[in-house]
């Protein structure tokens, strides 16, 4: 018996609250199913992994490195050569999250 969507989707809003999802795509929670990131588009996971850690990939990229300034292990001089950006920019972005 899969876990029912309702279930499923209060717990996706509890853990994210900024995906929507495809939910005829949903069979449980360990297959993969379409989700959609309103800044990237659509994506893939299985709601097992999206759950317990991974958001949309792309946004991903920008949490760990929001996480990694704060943590002080990259220097905001470093994420501008990095990702080829601005300062302003970066700003932006991680203000988003
Ligand atoms: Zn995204």
């Amino acid at each position: 018996m899969p876990m029912p969507i309702k279930t499923v989707a209060g717990k996706f809003q509890q853990k994210w609250g900024r995906y929507q999802y495809y939910w005829d795509t949903y069979e449980n929670i360990s297959v993969p199913m379409n989700m959609h990131c309103e800044i990237h588009g659509d994506f893939n996971l299985t709601p097992i992994e999206h759950y317990r850690r991974n958001p949309c990939p792309e946004c991903q990229i920008v949490m760990w490195a929001k996480e990694a300034l704060e943590k002080g292990w990259v220097t905001m001089s470093e994420l501008v050569q990095k990702y080829n950006t601005t300062e302003n920019d970066i700003i932006d972005t991680f203000a988003r999250y």
